[in-house]
């Protein structure tokens, strides 16, 4: 029997407001534990949230980036369970009203452009942290985290494979950054993400028990979460066993997934109206203000770049997917407007790979090399004064170093050799030196000539200009005096 996978994913987005969505306690990551909280946040008795107006501007924004209807009134619950990371013993969120709903998300599949649907997006409060040390005999507790705004995005069950739900989520990622919302930062948990999954049997209607994978601090992570998931419930399914309900833990050390709990239900919580935060009617003049400020998204530059400069779909979407990398691909096709292609291959190749290896964002690397220092190098390259090769030791070097890449070809003695004179004396010295192969050459061994070439390159360091050695030396070995 061949089965298929359903996976939906609930993202917790923090959204980048100064304050905590229902008092003024500062939002700043990595403060002393518990400096930053206030009766409100610490759930004292009497104490009244009030609602960051922000938190509510930048999760409609959000809204709107995904498609989603925005719900007219505001509206909030109390979402109830114990646990001593919460210390009013309810988180209030939304329940039976989200502040968004019936959206899409488009990501790029290999069979095209697939919409994923998104169910809902609601705002709730976070909780503390608690800090377990295994050598010690208690448990501490920071509630700087409690009240810090969150957005919860929830999909739904319509993306199909690991590899869709890893797309879904740097897209996702992409349009947050886009709208500058949040920092988007996995390890200080201001992204998080839960992934559903369950499968069925090929061509079945009705959705399998749905398994619910926690705990993954990448979107790697939550990648390798899913296809371990799915092999081990495939082949329980084999086994003609039942899969059951229930909530997992992703161990990164051992690429496992671990039972933690049975599911609980929506009804466990106890949900009720929040009464403490009268619901109240969003005027569509705000939305209307909100919508007007939303830049250009993703997907529309993305369709932009491939019309405007004739890049492909991959050149497009890789340039797009990082806002810092779309902004630097356009200040230098505004400085060199012909050259697109070949500055998206740079961008992509080579600045690319030179980020990843010194672990670097792009927004790190284009604060070194800027945009008009690639395009100079682009233009060296043209001119002959470097070799496309010397170029990308440059272009290393320029990343460490913040310095120009004429500076440095200047400094490292790297620029080509373009001197007619002083290719011809070099090429004459191989030859002198090389009599056998000279001597095969003009008996028409052919090869000879590329081992001559290998060797005029050695004594230059790699710096004669390429065409014009070739052209010298095939006219010096024409000449048959030597
Ligand atoms: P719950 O009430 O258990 O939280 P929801 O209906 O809110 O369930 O869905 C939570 C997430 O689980 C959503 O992203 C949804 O797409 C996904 N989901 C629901 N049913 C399934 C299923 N059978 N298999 C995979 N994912 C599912
Ligand atoms: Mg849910
Ligand atoms: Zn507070």
């Amino acid at each position: 029997m061949k089965y298929e996978t359903v996976i939906g994913l609930e993202v917790h987005v923090q959204l980048a407001t100064k304050s905590k969505i229902f008092c003024g306690c500062s939002t700043e990551f990595g403060a002393p534990p518990n400096s930053h909280t206030c009766p409100v946040c610490l759930g004292l008795p009497g104490a009244l949230p009030v609602l960051n107006e922000e938190v509510m501007n930048l999760a409609i924004k959000v809204a709107l980036a995904l498609n989603c209807s925005v719900s007219k009134i505001m509206k909030f619950d109390r979402k109830n369970y114990y646990y001593p990371d919460l210390p009013k013993n309810f988180q209030i969120s939304q329940y039976d009203m989200p502040l968004a709903s019936d959206g899409y998300l488009e990501i790029e599949t290999s069979g095209g452009l697939k919409k994923i649907g998104v169910k809902r997006a609601h705002l709730e409060e976070d909780a503390g942290k608690l800090i377990h040390d295994e050598a010690k005999r208690f448990s501490l507790v920071d509630l700087n985290r409690t009240g810090i705004p969150l957005l919860e995005v929830v999909s739904e069950p319509e993306i199909s494979a690991p590899e869709e739900a890893y797309q879904y989520l740097i897209n996702l990622k992409a349009i947050l950054q886009y709208l500058d919302v949040s920092d988007c930062n996995m390890e200080e948990g201001s992204l998080r993400c839960d992934a559903n999954v369950s499968i069925r049997p090929e061509g079945q209607k009705s959705l399998g028990n749905k398994v619910e994978i926690k705990n993954m601090n990448s979107f790697k992570g939550v990648k390798a979460a899913l296809e371990y998931d799915i092999d081990r419930q495939i082949s329980l399914a084999e086994k003609g066993e039942r899969i059951s309900q229930e909530t997992r833990l992703w161990n990164s050390q051992k690429s496992v997934t671990i039972s933690m709990r049975s599911k609980e239900e929506a009804h466990d919580y106890r949900y009720f109206p929040e009464p403490d935060l009268v619901p109240f009617e969003v005027e569509k003049k705000r939305i209307d203000g909100i919508k007007n400020t939303l830049p250009e998204l993703p997907n529309a530059k993305r369709e932009r770049f491939q019309s405007e400069y004739q890049l492909s779909v991959y050149d497009a979407s890789v340039l797009v997917s990082d806002k810092n990398m779309a902004d630097y691909f356009e200040e230098a096709i505004k400085i060199d407007p012909k050259n697109p292609k070949t500055i998206a291959n740079w961008m992509i190749n080579d600045i690319s790979a030179a980020a990843s290896a010194t672990n670097l964002s792009f927004n790190e690397v284009r604060i070194k090399l800027k945009s008009r220092y690639l395009v100079n190098m682009i233009k060296m390259i043209d001119s002959g004064l470097i070799s496309g090769k010397i170029a990308k030791d440059i272009l290393k070097v320029a990343i460490e170093t913040g310095k120009s890449p004429y500076e440095i070809a200047k400094e490292k003695n790297l620029v080509q050799i373009s001197g007619e004179d002083e290719i011809r004396k070099v090429a004459r010295d191989v030859m002198a030196g090389n009599k056998k192969s000279v001597a095969d050459y003009r008996e028409g061994k052919k090869q000879s000539f590329t081992f001559l070439v290998g060797q005029a390159m050695k004594v230059t360091k790699g710096k004669a200009n390429p065409k014009l050695l070739n052209k010298i030396l095939e006219e010096e070995l024409q000449k048959g005096d030597a």
